[in-house]
């Protein structure tokens, strides 16, 4: 964590009145500054031992654990694999033989698969004390290697440099004036970036505090925000979950109208949940936009006002362009003109494990990386993502049509509960709109033809949806992004 107020002294050595303060809270259990610096120096000593060319893996379960190994990793400066520890066999063998830990990190009774077999296993004490050995680490040294969400294909281990975490985190800072003040109220998993980098790298970084749920509720928010805590980070599936709730529940509107900062991230919020939290509670979500190989590319600022949709601007030492199917780049910034997001910074990655073909096709020869995620400028600068360009991006009767729109629309129709919009092979059109749709009521599903009346009223004719089909849920993994590539089979 370098230079952060928590390490200003010597490394991992806090000065006293940060050593006091409560770092990490999980349920009842929690460290202080001091706490942490002792048992993150126990697991840093011991994994010393193991080599610094290696990896350790951490079973990343949402315990004090997981935060400390993670931590104890930086210290030693050993790359460190969260493991989503529900992660069925096939995936987790995929991660173990590409990754190859030396090590896996883990809480003490935590039940590893059988597929860890052969890695040695180390449990973590949150309660040791030891002396993490002397600092030797370099910006571009590899801190951890993390797996993408496998939305669209078999997960990536994305390479982050301890650089890419501390150029992420202070842009974040810099944007969201997030100070050592701040508590963060956390019910994110800790494999992915969101959860670990931001929610509990982030707090660490500042000095604050992380008070994790171990699992996420709308009353566990509630509960947090009164007792104290600042911030909640959640991705839109939470959101929708405080949305549904807020109408028969005063005291949470309460407490969501008292945080300084609610902010969604991981996926698109729909405008749905964004505007029923707005009114319940006079309190804007605000979103950022990032990614496993870049981590934060933009953020809607603090003091920002953005509209449901907007991610805000490029972060302080992120370039951010907008290139055509051909190649050239949007010049205007005129909230039409769709093109793919490509960025540079000392925000990324430096490369996929063992993947130096992906590595390669991922970047252009001048640098940038190529998202994947096709987006608008507003003339204030301000980005909104309109999709993937591998499913979001429907090639229909000669337009070019956003998914996500379109789901905005079908979310407002009182008869839905979710949806999702993808394209098909048509013989007519190129592409015919589908609208996958969860229905509130399964009993009285609303009809296609007044779905497809409801979008076509809203938007245009032409993103009229012209097949619907009905579903009892959405397929969404872990982070509870909608896995568009299993619809066709669904
Ligand atoms: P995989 O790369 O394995 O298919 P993934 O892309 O879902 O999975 P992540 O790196 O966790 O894995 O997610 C990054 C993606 O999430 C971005 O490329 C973007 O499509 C989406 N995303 C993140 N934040 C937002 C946001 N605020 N609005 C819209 N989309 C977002
Ligand atoms: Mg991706």
């Amino acid at each position: 964590l370098a230079d952060g107020p928590a390490e200003r002294s010597e490394p991992g050595v806090p000065p006293d009145e940060v050593r006091r303060r409560v770092a990490l809270r999980f349920g009842p259990r929690s460290l202080t500054y001091g706490e942490l610096a002792g048992a993150a120096g126990a697991v840093a000593a011991s994994i010393g031992r193991a080599g610094r060319a290696g990896r350790v893996a951490v079973w990343a379960t949402p315990e004090l654990e997981t935060a400390v190994a993670v931590t104890g990793a930086l210290l030693a400066g050993v790359a460190a694999v969260p493991l989503n520890p529900k992660s069925g066999e096939k995936e987790l063998a995929h991660i173990l033989s590409d990754s190859a830990p030396t090590l896996v990190l883990a809480a003490p009774g935590a039940h590893l698969p059988s597929a860890l077999g052969d890695v040695p296993r180390a449990d973590v004490d949150a309660s040791a004390t030891g002396t993490p050995p002397a600092d030797e680490t370099a910006d571009g040294d590899p801190a951890l290697v993390v797996y993408t969400s496998g939305t669209t294909g078999p997960p990536k281990g994305a390479v982050l440099p301890r650089r890419a975490l501390a150029a992420t985190l202070d842009a974040l800072a810099e944007a969201w004036q997030w100070t050592g003040d701040d508590v963060l109220v956390h019910g994110l998993p800790l494999f992915h970036v969101h959860g670990l980098v931001l929610g509990v790298l982030g707090p660490l970084r500042r000095g604050g505090s992380v008070r994790h749920l171990g699992r996420f509720s709308p009353e566990g928010v509630a509960r947090e925000l009164r007792a104290g805590a600042t911030m909640v980070f959640g991705v839109p599936t939470m959101y929708h979950r405080i949305a549904e709730a807020l109408p028969g529940d005063p005291e949470l509107a309460g407490a969501l109208a008292g945080a300084r900062l609610l902010v969604s991230g991981s996926a698109a919020l729909p405008a749905h949940d964004h505007e029923r939290i707005a009114a319940a509670t006079g309190r804007r979500v605000i979103e950022r936009y990032g990614m496993t190989e870049t981590l934060m590319n933009t953020a809607v600022r603090a003091d920002g006002q953005a509209p449901a949709g907007t991610v805000g601007p490029p972060l302080p030492g992120v370039e951010l362009r907008l290139v055509e199917e051909d190649g050239t780049e949007i010049g205007a910034y005129d909230g039409e003109s769709v093109g793919e997001v490509q960025v540079r910074g000392p925000n990324l990655f430096s490369e996929y494990l063992n993947r130096p073909d992906a590595t390669a096709a991922a970047f252009t020869p001048d640098g940038w990386f190529r998202t994947g995620d096709m987006a608008v400028r507003e003339p204030d600068g301000s980005v909104c993502i309109v999709g993937r360009k591998a499913t979001d991006l429907i090639k229909s009767g000669g337009y070019k049509i956003g998914a996500g729109e379109i789901e905005n629309a079908l979310l407002e129709h009182p008869g839905v509960r979710e949806a999702a919009v993808t394209g098909e092979p048509d013989a007519d059109l190129g592409e015919r709109i589908v609208a996958w749709i969860v229905p509130a009521d399964p009993g009285s599903p609303p009809g296609a033809e007044e779905l497809a009346d409801h979008v076509a009223r809203r938007l245009a004719p032409h993103k009229r949806p012209r097949v619907v089909r009905y579903l009892e849920a959405l397929p969404r993994n872990d982070m509870g992004k909608i896995m568009k590539r299993a619809l066709a089979d669904a």
